[in-house]
């Protein structure tokens, strides 16, 4: 079992070149199941939206010149030849002189340039009183104003919210192609852990790790598979990580990767097959024993037992990967620029992560970035206060109280 230490850049490289992770191919879904899913082809518009020249007030379509120098105290008469109805193409037109009734969102008939707003007008039976003037194409969306036909509306790898699927559906599209989502299958090992819903005997702790994972899987794009806890055994260890194989694109462990007896992760991982191991043990900090297998085209990411070690590594080795395979772009960047409050002190040699807390200090006016402990103390907490992490280079001592630094999210908000 080798224990090299990788420099961080080097394990980035090493997945880069292991790897070669890809999208795993298309399919096509309902709009209305698109929430999350990444678009696989660019979105063109086949019509012009809006497909007709239409009004955006209630009032009344008119010649605009018809109107000129109407006001308050020279009101212009017009005489109503009926009304346009919405949904309907217009059965009738506006000549000189003339006024047709129209709602919002109703189609400008014939002939008719612009409309006056219902409130600067006054109406007795056909005879229209007008107060106001208007310009050409005033209170007029022209057809094709918004999206053109032919125009690239979004592009792929776009994530879709639900802004992107309501102009998806503005486009008249009930179905799209996404990438496929890829599976990724995560289990937590260690005899001390326990699943969440069981009693907690003696000695025992609930599994976190499993849970945050699986939901970092789902907000990187891929589909978790949870697999439970396994016991620090090799044998049970080796056959669910068999079986993950099976139906996984990608397995995520946590727990048992460092020096002791019960660490048994990296040496059945790399029992699983060829090539097997591709790196144990990175200089960071914290993470230092995280390590990657590779059993045939399927990686193996094995995470420390400590829970924001384990989530950390996910987010700086894992996370692009399966961005990749989802079809996303590669990183995200969530970055939010803060102050110090406290010096930050990396360790020597490894690339340091300080986790941080975002707040706001009112009285500077400024966000400011405020460590929150972890490292040995493997506090739980750490989890739900930190919103992210500040990077230290291998040849920092330390960030100054007061210096300005990147604060990388965790999630897209904080
Ligand atoms: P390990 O990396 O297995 O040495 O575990 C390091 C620490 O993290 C130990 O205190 C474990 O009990 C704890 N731990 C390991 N796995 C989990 C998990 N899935 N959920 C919560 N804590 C864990
Ligand atoms: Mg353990």
């Amino acid at each position: 079992m080798f224990r090299k230490l990788l420099t961080y850049d080097e394990a980035k490289k090493a997945i880069e070149q292991n790897l070669k992770p890809k999208p795993l191919g298309i399919e096509e879904i309902s709009l209305l199941e698109a929430y999350n899913r990444v678009l696989a082809v660019d979105a063109v518009s086949n019509l012009d939206i809006p497909p007709f020249h239409r009004s955006t007030v209630d009032g009344y379509a008119v010649k605009a010149e018809d109107t000129y120098g109407a006001d308050e105290n020279q009101p212009l008469k017009l005489r109503v030849r009926g009304s346009v109805h919405i949904g309907e193409s217009p059965k009738l037109s506006v000549g000189s002189g003339e006024a047709a009734e129209i709602v919002t969102g109703a189609p400008i008939p014939e002939g008719a340039d612009s409309v006056v707003m219902v409130e600067d007008t006054h109406r007795q039976d056909n005879e229209l009183v007008v107060y106001s003037s208007v310009t050409k194409s005033e209170n007029v969306q022209k057809l094709g104003s918004d999206i053109k036909n032919g125009e690239i509306i979004l592009n792929a790898g776009q994530s879709l919210g639900s802004r992107e699927i309501g102009v998806l559906a503005a486009l008249g599209k009930s179905k799209i192609e996404v990438f496929k989502m890829p599976t990724v299958a995560v289990l937590s090992t260690g005899s001390e852990v326990t699943e969440p819903g069981k009693p907690l005997p003696e000695g025992k702790i609930y599994d976190i790790n499993a849970y945050s994972l699986c939901t970092a899987v789902r907000e990187s794009g891929g589909k978790p598979i949870y697999m439970g806890v396994v016991p620090d055994e090799k044998e049970t260890l080796r056959k669910t990580l068999e079986e993950a194989l099976i139906s996984a694109d990608a397995i995520l462990t946590s727990g048992g990767v460092s020096v002791g007896p019960k660490d048994i992760v990296p040496v059945t991982v790399d029992s699983l097959g060829k090539p097997g191991l591709i790196f144990s043990g990175v200089a960071l900090k914290p993470g230092k024993p995280v390590t990657l297998g590779l059993i045939g085209k399927k990686p193996i990411f094995s995470f420390p037992g400590h829970p924001t070690s384990a989530l950390l590594t996910f987010h700086l080795l894992a996370k692009p990967v399966i961005r990749i395979m989802a079809g996303k772009p590669p990183q995200e960047t969530a970055l939010v620029k803060a102050y110090a409050t406290k010096r930050m002190f990396s360790a020597k040699g490894r690339r340091t992560f300080v986790t941080v807390r975002i707040k706001h200090d009112d009285a500077a006016k400024r966000l400011v970035a405020e460590p929150v402990e972890s490292g040995a103390s493997g506090a739980i907490t750490t989890l739900a206060k930190a919103d992210g992490f500040v990077e230290i280079p291998e040849n920092q001592q330390f960030i100054d109280v007061d210096e300005q630094v990147v604060v990388q999210l965790f999630s897209e908000t904080w």
